[in-house]
């Protein structure tokens, strides 16, 4: 552990369950169930410890849970593991080292909206970690902790894995539901939500990897200590997958709120690689608009970064920069960007399906210098407006956010 680390996820990583138990694994569980404290109870400690969801829209988890009907036969959990975001990594290591932790994370949220069943809905390319979660929850079914009348109690839970079929737009949830449904992975007209109309026409929450995590612990240690932890509107800790140009890329476990941009790059990844000089910093996966050398010295955490233009995503910080005097390779990064979002169109909306192919065009000219910056920013400027409250998702608007920020903050460097 790094001196600017803080471990609560982490400290639960276990190579098996016995080491997980030994951990205090499932004693959040136990304490559930044994106390019997009502599905109510566990969405307000959710609710007082400001969990916010740790999959991109930082949506706040208690809430979400909230507007679960209390009636109706059948409601579901699903698990969002479809991490696609380009630059994040940080739930596939949770799925490989802390399997046990997400399991019991998901017993507990199941309970709290009553749920029978959940799902992992598992990235395609992460299949090769499916034995993985499959073996975790085999151990965890043995044990009795999934099962009938689990502890003794009424409760009844199942956890299945269902692998995705390798598109990004999957890890929208209302996609990601129509693909469970046997259908195209198109995003969903909302309303309605999927806490009303969700799986099969039943009601649904979908939490991502990392937020459903974070469960034992905030009932281990109660709502409000988990609220101390991070800033007011950023509790507890975040999980950052950092990498780029600096030395020492990976996973790393920051405090909301107590650490820099800059300290992340220079504690945490060790400073900027031998030859190369910074450009800027990506903040939040590739969706999210960068940010300059001189904007980095704001804390981690999701308000400072939306003050500053951006937002904090999927917790992925990219960091860019150049060698020697080859500052104009910035637009290979953008491009393959914009690339990454006209391939991933599930082209559903014609904005977003035509825009992304337009936007690309425009940084080819760019690129070939057949068109100028400021004319560039004004076509995608029109593009984005045609976006802009008329797509199923956010994903076109993405394209044409980021691509403009670019080559606003970087038209002498691109010129
Ligand atoms: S905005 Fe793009 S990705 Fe999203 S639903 Fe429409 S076409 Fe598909």
């Amino acid at each position: 552990m790094k001196k600017s680390e803080t471990l609560l996820i982490k400290k639960k990583y276990a190579e098996n369950i016995d080491e997980y138990i030994q951990k205090g694994g499932f004693l959040s569980l136990k304490k559930v169930l044994g106390d019997r404290i009502p599905p109510e109870k566990v969405i307000e400690e959710v609710k007082k410890s400001g969990l916010r969801g740790r999959g991109g829209a930082g949506f706040p988890t208690g809430l979400k849970w909230s507007f679960i009907p209390k009636d109706g036969e059948k409601k579901f959990l699903i698990c969002n593991a479809d991490e696609g975001e380009p630059g994040t990594f940080k739930d596939r290591e949770i799925l490989l080292y802390a399997p046990y932790l997400l399991i019991e994370g998901m017993i507990i949220s199941s309970y709290a909206i009553q749920a029978e069943v959940s799902y992992i809905y598992l990235r395609k390319e992460y299949k090769w970690i499916y034995d993985r979660i499959y073996k975790a929850i085999k151990e965890s079914e043995e044990i009795g902790f999934l099962g009938k009348n689990i502890l003794g109690s009424s409760f009844n839970h199942r956890i299945k894995i269902f692998v995705g079929a390798g598109a990004y737009i999957c890890g929208e949830e209302t996609a990601l539901l129509e693909s469970m449904e046997g259908k195209k992975g198109f995003p969903r007209l909302k309303p309605p939500y999927p806490a009303n109309c969700g799986l099969f026409g039943y009601p649904t929450v979908i939490n991502n990897v990392e937020t459903l995590s974070n469960i034992p612990i905030i009932i281990e240690i109660g709502g409000d200590n988990y609220s101390k932890i991070g800033v007011p509107k950023s509790t507890g800790t975040r999980l950052i997958s950092l990498s780029g140009i600096v030395k020492k890329k990976g996973v790393y476990e920051i405090e909301q709120g107590k650490i820099t941009v800059r300290e992340i790059i220079e504690d945490l990844g060790e400073g900027i690689k031998e030859n190369y000089h910074l450009l800027g910093v990506i903040p939040g996966g590739i969706s999210a608009p960068p940010l300059l050398p001189d904007e980095i010295d704001i804390t981690y955490d999701f308000e400072s970064i939306i003050e500053k233009g951006s937002m904090s995503g999927s917790g992925a910080i990219i960091v860019f920069g150049y060698k020697e005097d080859k500052k104009r390779e910035l637009l290979k990064l953008l491009k393959s960007a914009v690339k990454f979002f006209k391939e991933e169109s599930c082209g559903k909306c014609t904005p977003c399906r035509e825009g992304t192919w337009a936007i690309n065009d425009i940084l080819e000219k760019i690129e070939k210098r057949e068109t100028q910056i400021g004319e560039g920013i004004e076509i995608i400027d029109v593009l984005h407006k045609r976006m802009k409250g008329l797509c199923a998702c956010p994903l076109g608007e993405s394209c044409a956010i980021i691509t403009e920020s670019f080559l606003k903050k970087y038209s002498d460097v691109l010129k």
